[in-house]
């Protein structure tokens, strides 16, 4: 029994609805056919309504041990299917705008942190690339914190000339912002950095040093429990670097344990 005007579109919603099993016999594809079969026959009701519309297989299409379904229950069950399916797509759809709402709040961010700092470098045109790294930046450390820091970066390195900022400048200010976010995050995590960096800086001052090495090595002194105080103590005792750096060793190293 071929039906006709019953849509590629709309038979696969029916079989996805029915999860490609026969409603009568439960049998499902592949291994059995599946048709499309009306509950109200077509000779009754002219519709061709989804409702109206149930996942055979081809023998109980063609009256097969068919039992009768064309009572209310089942275009209730049809019906509530439905309903659901389309309270799960407007759901969906809500998913979508939600995400794209974010995205353009994102892109907003970006534009006016980028407005925000061409304030302070008057005369000064930013391009997409400026756009996409604040756009980064605000998402690993947030809007208002970027805010601070151009406000912070361009206090410190922004060089005017007849009251416009210098393109170098502007460059390195620009470039500094996610470096003074990053230095900030991680001096709220470990609050003692700020004093490891005084104390390299008086090693900085007394002889040639390795700046990263020495915050490793003073970072690890601090944490196998050696006070500020200690620390400050041996950076300024200590004659050159190597002495310094083998005094450290022996406080973070296994000798200490
Ligand atoms: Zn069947």
């Amino acid at each position: 029994m071929k039906r006709k005007g019953i849509s590629k579109k709309i038979r696969f919603e029916v079989f996805k609805r029915d999860s490609f099993k026969c409603q009568y016999c439960g049998r499902s594809a592949p291994e059995f056919i599946l048709v499309i079969d009306h509950i109200i026959p077509v000779s009754k009701v002219e519709d061709n309504d989804i409702i109206n519309l149930i996942t055979s297989c081809f023998d109980c299409n063609s009256g097969k041990g068919k039992i009768e379904l064309s009572d209310d229950a089942v275009i209730n069950k049809r019906k509530k299917q439905l309903d659901e399916l389309q309270e799960r797509r407007e759901q969906m759809e809500m998913v979508y705008e939600w995400q794209l709402s974010l995205v353009h709040l994102e892109e907003e961010m970006s534009y006016n942190a980028m407005e925000y700092f061409q304030q302070f470098t008057p005369g000064i045109n930013y391009n997409e690339v400026a756009q996409q790294y604040l756009s980064k930046i605000i998402r690993k450390y947030g809007f208002a914190e970027i805010l601070e820091c151009i406000r912070i970066s361009t206090e410190q390195y922004i060089i005017k000339s007849y009251g416009l900022a210098t393109i170098d400048s502007a460059k390195k200010a620009l470039d500094y912002i996610e470096n003074i976010a990053s230095c900030r995050k991680k001096s709220k995590e470990k609050p003692y950095l700020q004093e490891l960096y005084y104390i390299r800086g008086i090693l900085r001052h007394n002889f040639y040093c390795v700046d990263w090495l020495a915050i490793q090595l003073l970072e690890k002194a601090y944490l196998n429990g050696n006070n500020i105080d200690k620390l400050k103590e041996i950076a300024l005792d200590a004659p050159n670097w190597t002495a310094w750096r083998t005094s450290m060793e022996n406080l973070s190293g296994e000798k200490s344990l």
